[in-house]
C-alpha cells in the first residue's frame, strides 16, 4: 500500500511544522545587550523593535510585551470588557487569540468561518449581531497567516458600532489591499514565539494608534508603578514587558521577515503544484486582495476522497481505503518518516472548555446545527475544516528535494 515506503528512508534530521531560523544579527543584538549589561527590559533593542515594528506595520505605536497572550490581555483591558459582556471572537483560531476575554470575565461568542480564506465569516457575524446588537468588541484572527475578508468585516463592525481587536500574531507581514494586518483593528496584536515567521524564542507586541492606549498599556506591563519616589499602586498591574535580550531576537530576525515570506510562498506554490491531480486544495486566499505572509500550507481534501476517520477528545482513527485518505492517515504517515504535520486548530466552539459559548453561522444559533450534525443531518464551516484539513511541514530550511518527498509520501496516502 505504502510504495514509497521502500523508496525512501525516513528523513534523518526532522522535518518541523514551522521552526525558528536564525541569521547572526540576532546574536549581535543579543551581546550588546550583554556587554552593556542592559539585560533587562529597558534598553536599545526594545526601543528599536517597537520603532521597527510601528514602522512596518505603519501603525503610531508598538508596544513590546512578554508574549502575544499578554498583548491581547492587554488589548481586552483597553476595550474594557465588562464581567458576563459577551464579545464576538474568531472560532477557528489559537486558543489563546480568545482566552483573554476570560480573562477579563467576558463572555465570547464564537462566529462560524468561510471557505474563501478559513476566517471569520461576515455573514455570521451579522446574523450574530442581529441576535446580540449590544456587543461591542470583536476580536478577529487571521488563520495561518491568511488575511480575513476585511472590507466586509469592517463593514459589519461599523454598521454595529463594534470595534476590532485583531490578532495578527500569525499573519505578521501578510496585506491586504497593501496594508499590513495588524493595521485594522483598533487595537492589534502580534506574536514574536518560536514557532511564528519571525521569532524573539517569545514575545509579542500590542499595536495601536492611540498615544493614551500606548502609555496605559505600557503602565500595566510594567506593574503599573505610579509617577512617585516610592512604588505607588492605583491600578491592578502586571509583569508583561519584554526583556531587552529577547527584543535583540526579535530586532535581529526582523529585516528577514521578507525573505522568510518569499521562502514560505515558495513551499506553498511548490505544494500547491505537487498535488494539482490529488484530491485536495491548498488553503484558500483572496488572489485579488490580499498577500498572505504563507506561515502554514494546509490542504483541504475533497469530500469524495475522504476515508473513514473517527475523532474522540484525545485520540483519531480512520479505516485506509484505496484511492482515498483522511488527516489522521495523513499525518500518521508523515510521522513515520520523521516529518512534523499538525491537525488543523480545532475550533473553539469545539473545545470543551468553551462547550457551553454561544456559537453562531451563518443560519443562526450554531449549537442547534452542532447537534443537527451529530444527528447526522448537517456540520458547520469550522468543523468540516477539522475534519478535512491538515497543515503540512512547511519549515522554511526545508529543501526542495525534502518538499519533493513530502510531497510523495502525501500521494502515497491517496494509492
Ligand atoms: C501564537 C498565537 C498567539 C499567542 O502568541 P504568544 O506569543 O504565543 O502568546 C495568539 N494568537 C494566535 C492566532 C497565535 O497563533
Amino acid at each position: 500500500m505504502f510504495q514509497s515506503e521502500k523508496k525512501y528512508q525516513a528523513f534523518k534530521k526532522k522535518i518541523w511544522l514551522s521552526s525558528p531560523t536564525m541569521h547572526g544579527e540576532e546574536l549581535r543584538y543579543m551581546t550588546q545587550a550583554f556587554e552593556t549589561n542592559w539585560m533587562s527590559t529597558v534598553g536599545e533593542n526594545v526601543d528599536e523593535i517597537e520603532k521597527g515594528i510601528a514602522e512596518k506595520i505603519g501603525c503610531n505605536y508598538a508596544v513590546a510585551l512578554s508574549s502575544g497572550t499578554a498583548a491581547l490581555h492587554l488589548a481586552m483591558k483597553l476595550a474594557e470588557v465588562k464581567r458576563g459582556e459577551k464579545v464576538f471572537c474568531s472560532d477557528m483560531t489559537f486558543s489563546a487569540t480568545v482566552n483573554p476575554v476570560r480573562y477579563e470575565d467576558g463572555d465570547q461568542i464564537f462566529i462560524d468561518t468561510e471557505r474563501d480564506t478559513w476566517n471569520m465569516d461576515p455573514e455570521a457575524l451579522e446574523k450574530a449581531f442581529c441576535l446580540y446588537p449590544e456587543v461591542r468588541i470583536v476580536v478577529l484572527a487571521h488563520l495561518y497567516g491568511t488575511p480575513g475578508k476585511l472590507d466586509e468585516i469592517r463593514a459589519v463592525c461599523n454598521r454595529h458600532g463594534a470595534i476590532i481587536v485583531e490578532d495578527a500574531a500569525e499573519s505578521l507581514g501578510a496585506t491586504y489591499k497593501g496594508i499590513q494586518t495588524g493595521r485594522f483593528g483598533n487595537i492589534g496584536a502580534i506574536s514574536f514565539n518560536g514557532n511564528k515567521i519571525i521569532t524573539g524564542t517569545s514575545g509579542g507586541m500590542l499595536l495601536t494608534d492611540d498615544r493614551e492606549q500606548a502609555n496605559k498599556a505600557r503602565k500595566w506591563s510594567t506593574q503599573s508603578r505610579e509617577n512617585a519616589p516610592w512604588y505607588q499602586h492605583e491600578e491592578i498591574g502586571y509583569n508583561y514587558r519584554m526583556s531587552n535580550v529577547i527584543a535583540g531576537v526579535a530586532r535581529g530576525q526582523l529585516p528577514h521577515l521578507e525573505e522568510h515570506i518569499s521562502q514560505k510562498k515558495a513551499i506553498y506554490e511548490r505544494y500547491k503544484a505537487g498535488f494539482k491531480d490529488l484530491p485536495v486544495k491548498m488553503n484558500p486566499y483572496d488572489e485579488k486582495n490580499s498577500e498572505p505572509n504563507f506561515w502554514l500550507s494546509c490542504i483541504l481534501i475533497d469530500e469524495e476522497a475522504m476515508c473513514r476517520q473517527v475523532r474522540s477528545d484525545s485520540d483519531a482513527c480512520y479505516i485506509a481505503e484505496h484511492g482515498r485518505s483522511c488527516p489522521s492517515e495523513i499525518l500518521e504517515t508523515l510521522a513515520r518518516y520523521n516529518a512534523e504535520g499538525r491537525p488543523i486548530w480545532k475550533p473553539m466552539h469545539m473545545q470543551p472548555i468553551y462547550r457551553m459559548n454561544e456559537f453562531i453561522t451563518r443560519e443562526g444559533s450554531g449549537r442547534a446545527r452542532t447537534n443537527a450534525y451529530i444527528a447526522g443531518k448537517g456540520i458547520d464551516v469550522g468543523m468540516d475544516i477539522f475534519n478535512r484539513g491538515l497543515c503540512l511541514p512547511s519549515d522554511n530550511k526545508m529543501t526542495e528535494e525534502e518538499q519533493s518527498i513530502i510531497i510523495d509520501i502525501v500521494r502515497s496516502c491517496f494509492d
